[in-house]
């Protein structure tokens, strides 16, 4: 263990190097000597050399005043002289050296009984008139009242600020031509990346275990397992400036520690400005790691209690020199048991300089050059170790680049590989669908219907499987199309499939499937089939026989449909509703029921273009973008909590016109029962106001089966108000349904207001929907409107008024889609729904435009190379064969 005067002549020495700049420690000599005496004078006691340190400590609170870099290097060799060589101390301090004798004998040689004599005044520097200028700034410094010792901590204003370099601002150093090196040595060092992690040096098994733990098995793991935040020690905070609750890193030195009540650790640091004291729950073992004069960075809360600055469990780790000359940026990693986040850092600057020089980049220059990307190497040093903040950004973009093209690429090629197996082709008989068409259906498709119509049908005429995503808003007839799908199949004397989420929606799209076919000529008269959870083990079976020996034309149904026992005889079209409430292995599973059959999917959450082409590379985009006729907009209002009243009243005035109405409690808590809870009461509520009405409850408890029962009820109208946490579940036409009030409206992103919005304006009403914000924020009304009366600019909004604004003002999907795309970024808009792949992960924060570049380079390099099997695409086709191991399934 170092003593502290070793640790105080490897700083000057540091600080000689560097030039007298004040910079060998964060903070300035100074404060960190004053912080340093504790300890030091606490080992002097020992050694008896506390004159010394007196005189350092002195020495060094006056150093940053010292104008010439020059006599500051003077300095300091002085002191170092006196350290190493103990060249005898000036007459000044040899005069006090009795009474400080005397003072710690009358403290029994221990600092915990504190107080009694007034130390010695310290002897006034020479320095002191070159100081003059700039105050009262070593006023607290005058004595060595040890009663005061806190204040003796406290430093003068000088100590407040911390003198630390602003980071440059940089960006991206010109590339570095690529030495070009053969593809043979390049491979083989991507093939060195495989290796396991003992490989690097410095890893050995014990060490390797641990990273284990952490998933981190390969040298490339290590290099792409990016930290998970980072440190600015530019941004470090002196103890003394803490504000309550400030969450900030200090650097420190341990006083003193002890465990209290058998098991907490307290600790006592100080940073020159002031004392903090730390406690650690459970934090005995900590001991071990622990010792007094220990240089140490903390992360963590401030508190104030009693007069005390206060951080409870917070991060921490030792410093050492290295660190504090390198005042910048510092990585934290992931930890586990056991791995000390220093050794870890360590090792993973070690590697990371190893690598970031060699290893091989997949991404072709031009494409780098062309859109302004780092180099791989760059990127990999600068996420790990960032030279600033500018840096990490760039080098970020270039991550992200990768994995959303690569994402792209492996979606690409995901969707060749399965559209190599030819697929069923399909005859589109025009004049035979369009008397189809009349006899289904009461209206006239839209142009946009029959768009996308004519899409699908020249997808199923090809021998290649369709594999196409059909989007449009809620309401905007896509079982009109769907039913189109089905009669496509019919006329070729094929099977075919709609599989929807819950077991009501699968009800009604039997029914209005029913419906379509049932005045209908041959070849279009179908045997339908219901399969659902609902239906009986011996009804099961025969529907199962049915589709087996192919006496069954259609079935619809939930996922039952995915089950052992269902296996067609001729399935040629297989479709989903609602895919978003799918995960991919299921859609993948009801494609396996047939052999490579056509698959259309349905969604009514409206994507971006942009986004929808990144998620659903693998799949051809056709959107409704156009609403039935006569499709009336449904009127949309934000309450004041105080007018609830009168929208109650407005309600009950609708209810009595035949009509229903849903009041939401959407489960916002991670806790179900907690929303539960208060949708009852809400439900209790909402009962006494409507006592002359049929009032039902419907949350997110009940099991699938009662849910669709209640739903049904609701639909054949024995309930008139239906409050509900669960309205997601309610995908289907409810005619009657002509009022939504969604509570705490400010707590949802614009895509869920909007799909709960969907539930009503599904008949001939007017329909209405009321968003209520709670006082979880202050929603100001007033503020909205001025907005909308273009009184006042967006940004005087807050997030949450511009969404409510947003609904207001329209309830076209995808333009709302658009604006939740400026207004939150990729990521959320995502959300957690699209099982499998993590993508909010990889598009948050990104912008459209960086979507679509990334976009447009991998489409640029499936055209030109789909199999990715020309030379410069070799490794590009590695890394991205690791993306499917990695993220295991893609499909
Ligand atoms: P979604 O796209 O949400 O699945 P649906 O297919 O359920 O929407 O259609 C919503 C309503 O619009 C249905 O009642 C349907 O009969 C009606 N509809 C669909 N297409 C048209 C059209 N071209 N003209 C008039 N009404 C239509
Ligand atoms: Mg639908």
């Amino acid at each position: 263990m170092p003593s502290a005067l070793e640790t105080m002549v490897k700083i000057l020495k540091l600080e000689r190097e560097q030039g007298g700049k004040n910079s060998a420690v964060v903070g300035g000599l100074g404060a960190y000597a004053a912080g340093w005496q504790s300890d030091a004078r606490e080992q002097a006691r020992r050694a008896q050399h506390h004159i010394l340190i007196d005189e350092l400590v002195d020495a060094l609170a006056e150093y940053e005043s010292i104008p010439d870099l020059d006599e500051r290097i003077a300095r300091l060799s002085y002191l170092l002289d006196r350290i190493t060589n103990r060249a005898p101390a000036p007459q000044a301090y040899r005069d006090k050296l009795p009474e400080w004798e005397a003072k710690l004998e009358a403290q029994g040689g221990s600092r915990s009984r504190r107080g009694g004599a007034p130390a010695p005044p310290r002897p006034q520097s020479e320095r002191r008139s070159a100081r003059a200028g700039r105050g009262n700034s070593r006023k607290n410094f005058q004595t060595y009242d040890s009663a005061n010792w806190d204040e003796d901590f406290t430093g003068g204003p000088n100590r407040q600020r911390l003198d630390i370099p602003e980071m440059p601002a940089l960006n991206r150093p010109p590339r570095t031509t690529r030495p070009a090196r053969a593809l043979d040595e390049q491979l083989s060092e991507y093939q060195e990346l495989a290796e396991p992690t003992t490989a690097v040096k410095g890893i050995g098994k014990k060490f390797s275990e641990l990273l284990q733990q952490l998933d981190l098995h390969t040298v490339r793991d290590l290099l792409f397992s990016f930290p998970r935040d980072y440190r600015d020690y530019t941004a470090l905070k002196c103890i003394r400036d803490l504000e309550q609750d400030e969450t900030a890193t200090v650097i420190a030195t341990v006083q003193r520690f002890s465990v209290v009540g058998g098991k907490d650790l307290i600790l006592v640091v100080g940073d020159g400005t002031g004392k903090l004291s730390v406690r650690f729950f459970q934090g005995r073992f900590l001991t071990a790691r622990l010792r007094a004069g220990m240089l140490i960075m903390l992360y963590g809360k401030a508190r104030y209690f009693r007069d005390m600055v206060q951080m409870v469990n917070p991060e921490w780790e030792e410093l050492d020199l290295e660190n504090l000359s390198k005042i910048g940026i510092v990585p934290i990693y992931r930890l586990t048991k056991g791995l000390r986040a220093r050794h870890l850092r360590r090792t993973m600057k070690a590697l990371v300089e190893h690598w970031a020089e060699r290893i091989p980049d997949p991404i072709p220059t031009s494409v780098l050059e062309r859109n302004d990307l780092a180099d791989l190497g760059w990127a990999i040093r600068q996420t790990h170790f960032p030279a600033g903040w500018d840096h990490l950004g760039h080098a970020r973009r270039r991550l992200r680049f990768d994995k959303l093209l690569m994402l792209q690429l492996a979606l690409l090629g995901n969707r060749r590989e399965w559209q190599e197996a030819p697929g069923p082709q399909l005859a589109c008989d025009d004049a035979g669908l369009k008397t189809f068409m009349e006899a289904a259906f009461p209206f006239e498709l839209t142009q946009a219907q029959q768009r996308v119509f004519a899409d699908i049908c020249r997808d199923v005429a090809q021998p290649i499987p369709m594999n196409r995503l059909l989007q449009g808003d809620v309401g905007s007839g896509k079982t009109a199309v769907i039913i189109l799908a089905l009669a496509i199949a019919l006329g070729n004397g094929k099977q075919a499939t709609l599989m929807a989420p819950t077991g009501i929606l699968a009800e009604q799209h039997y029914r209005s499937v029913s419906a379509a076919f049932e005045e209908q000529d041959e070849p279009y008269k179908p045997v339908i089939a219901l399969l659902t959870s609902a239906l009986s083990t011996s009804e099961r079976e025969s529907v199962y026989r049915g589709i087996a020996d192919g006496s069954i034309d259609i079935v619809i149904g939930t996922h039952a449909l995915i089950q052992q026992g269902v296996g067609f005889q001729d399935l040629a079209l297989a479709v989903i509703d609602e895919q978003q409430r799918f995960g991919v292995d299921q859609r993948a599973a009801l494609r396996g029921k047939g052999q490579n059959p056509h698959l259309l999917v349905t969604t009514a959450t409206p994507f971006p273009r942009t986004l929808a082409l990144t998620v659903y590379a693998d799949l051809d985009l056709s959107t409704i973008d156009e609403k039935p006729p006569g499709r009336q907009s449904i009127l949309t209002k934000i309450i004041d909590p105080v007018a609830q009243e009168r929208l109650n009243g407005f309600v009950i005035a609708q209810l009595e016109q035949g009509r229903q109405a849903f009041f939401v409690h959407p489960l916002v808590e991670a806790s179900e029962t907690i929303e539960t809870a208060s949708a009852i009461e809400a439900y209790d509520r909402l009962r006494q106001v409507f006592f002359r009405f049929r009032v039902c409850l419907l949350h997110g408890r009940m099991s699938p089966a009662e849910k669709d029962e209640l739903m049904s009820a609701f639909a054949r109208k024995e309930y008139d108000v239906m409050v509900t946490t669960a309205i997601a579940e309610v995908g289907v036409d409810m005619p009657e349904a002509s009022v939504i009030v969604i509570d705490g409206a400010n707590r949802f992103g614009l895509a869920q207001l909007h799909q709960f919005r969907g539930r009503v304006g599904r008949g001939a009403h007017q329909s209405y929907c009321f968003l209520i914000p709670d006082s979880t924020e202050s929603i100001d009304i007033d503020r909205i409107r001025a907005y909308q009366n273009e009184e006042l600019d967006a940004d005087a909004l807050s997030a949450s008024e511009r969404r409510l604004a947003a609904m207001e003002e329209s309830d076209d999907g995808f333009v709302l889609a658009e604006r939740d795309l400026a207004l939150r970024g990729a990521g959320e808009l995502l959300g957690r729904r699209q099982s499998g792949l993590n993508l909010w992960q990889i598009l948050g924060s990104l912008s459209p435009d960086f979507i679509e570049m990334a976009q447009r380079e991998a489409r640029t390099l499936y055209e030109e190379d789909p199999d990715l099997s020309l030379p410069e695409h070799q490794l590009l086709a590695r890394y991205i064969a690791q993306v499917y191991a990695d993220s295991g399934d893609i499909s």
